[in-house]
């Protein structure tokens, strides 16, 4: 199992970043509920204050988009399952200063170029037999969002959630979420902890290469 989790961090200079709230929470219970399942699993981390419970966990801690593509490239061939759950930065400065910027003008532009969509590049490079899982945070039109995504990007499932309900999403210890899959079948669950969302997840997954045989 392929596991990321966390935001990404875009150096502007030494000292400033782009940056976003996620926890890292969501992907470390599934990275952990995986393992307990005894599945061998690979954790991919963003900058991130917290450490897995299970200790047959293998992480690999990364800071940047470009460094983790990179990580999720060298070990996403030879994973059954991959769920992304990072919080990716779709941009980051085309440079970054060696020196600290000083303040000048009253407005300030920042030069940004998007970054690798590692969840897509896996899509294209599916093998055989490999669960692809995606997340997505939606502000509005959340399904039809949310779909859309997991058909462009050749995924088996997406994990929706949704800013608009209260303790799901960025460092809460609790989620609300909605899966969908491939057949557009959706699946919508109750306000639950991270370690019980990542079961739900976790189970579904498995059922799911239960049934096609994988
Ligand atoms: O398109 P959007 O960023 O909303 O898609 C979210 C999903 O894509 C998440 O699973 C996230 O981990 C993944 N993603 C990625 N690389 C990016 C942006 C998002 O893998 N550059």
């Amino acid at each position: 199992m392929l596991v990321t989790a966390g935001p990404t961090y875009e150096a502007i200079d030494p000292v400033r970043f782009i940056g976003n709230h996620s926890s890292g929470k969501m992907g470390f219970a599934i990275a952990d509920q995986f393992a307990s399942e005894g599945a061998d699993v690979i954790l991919i981390a963003g900058p991130v204050a917290i450490e897995c419970k299970n200790k047959t966990v293998q992480r690999f801690n990364v800071t940047t988009a470009q460094q983790m593509y990179d990580a999720c490239m060298k070990h996403s061939a030879k994973a059954d399952v991959v769920v992304m759950a990072a919080a990716v930065a779709d941009y980051t400065p085309v440079k970054t200063e060696n020196k600290k910027i000083k303040k000048k003008e009253d407005t300030f532009q920042l030069n940004l170029k998007k970054n690798p969509d590692i969840l897509a590049e896996m899509g294209k490079r599916k093998k055989k037999g490999q669960f692809l899982c995606g997340f997505a945070l939606e502000t509005n039109d959340e399904i039809e969002n949310a779909l859309k995504k997991l058909h462009t990007k050749k995924l088996d499932l997406i994990v929706l959630n949704s800013m608009k309900d209260a303790g799901a999403g960025f460092g809460y210890d609790t989620n609300k979420i909605t899966l969908a899959d491939a057949s557009d079948k959706i699946l919508t669950f109750e306000l639950k902890s991270k370690e019980e969302v990542a079961a739900d997840i976790v189970s579904y997954i498995i059922s799911k290469i239960k049934l096609s045989g994988i």
